[in-house]
């Protein structure tokens, strides 16, 4: 698998992309470039955070200049389940609970919405399905990764032509979580015990992108279809929103989007 990672910098707006296919329209947006000002600074594209209206519009209007193919763009109100909801054409408006959409009509893009969680994008190019997922600890538990390839399925994707591409999240080194926890995704799902070392007394570091490798795997893709790109989005809070680097407060979010080109 070719994979290219680059990063436009143009006018200090950060777009990174795995995928060379001009069809497939996706990023993982970074937090540069836009008017958001405080913890929305400054590329904040979501406007359910708390920041002013006017400053998200302009924000979208500078990304719809750099990727212009961001017309119609489904999103979600994430809950942190595992819920994964067919956008169309004519659904794409509503907003619906989920943390995951899929999509068969080229046209239509995906948006989900992070701040250290992990953004999951999928294609099947074959068929022109794409997939993108929100998954924190909780759609992790609770296999939010399986969800969005059967729903991928539904639509006419083969698992062994999906390429799955994660994005900007909290790192192993950074999160940190009570040892409970750590033990609970040792229990519920397998092999994460590989990805949880011990850290302080009562704590433990986990690795939810290697968890979710894992998942994707057990899904039906192939290994050389997973990737990952991108830093801890703690470590490198200078250029990604990090809810755990503002210590938990609000902050703005970054915009993962995947798609094909109408
Ligand atoms: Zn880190």
């Amino acid at each position: 698998m070719d994979i290219r990672t680059e990063s436009s910098t143009e006018s200090s707006l950060e777009i990174l992309r795995v995928w060379p296919e001009a069809a497939i329209c996706h990023g993982f947006i970074g937090r540069a470039g836009g008017v958001s000002t405080g913890a929305f600074a400054s590329m904040n594209l979501s406007y359910w955070v708390g920041d002013d209206e006017s400053a998200v519009d302009a924000n979208w209007e500078r990304i719809r200049r750099e990727a212009p193919g961001l017309n119609l763009v489904a999103r979600l109100n994430q809950v942190h389940g595992n819920v994964v909801h067919a956008a169309t054409r004519d659904t794409a408006a509503l907003r619906p609970a989920g943390d995951g959409l899929v999509t068969a009509e080229p046209g239509v893009m995906l948006g989900i919405f992070t701040a250290d969680c992990v953004p999951l994008l999928m294609v099947d190019s074959r068929c022109k399905v794409a997939g993108a997922l929100h998954a924190g600890w909780r759609g992790v538990i609770a296999d939010i990764a399986d969800a969005g390839v059967r729903a991928m399925l539904k639509l006419g994707a083969r698992g062994s032509d999906i390429r799955a591409a994660m994005g900007p999240s909290i790192g192993q080194c950074c999160f940190e979580v009570d040892a409970e926890l750590g033990d609970r995704f040792g229990r519920e799902i397998a092999g994460a015990e590989n990805h949880t070392r011990i850290g302080r007394p009562g704590k433990a570091f986990i690795d939810l992108r290697a968890v979710v490798r894992d998942q994707l795997e057990r899904a039906g893709l192939a290994p050389a279809n997973i990737t990952s790109v991108g830093p801890c989005t703690r470590c490198a809070s200078d250029r990604f929103f990090s809810r755990r680097a503002a210590a938990g407060t609000t902050t703005g979010l970054q915009m993962s989007f995947v798609g094909f080109a109408a």
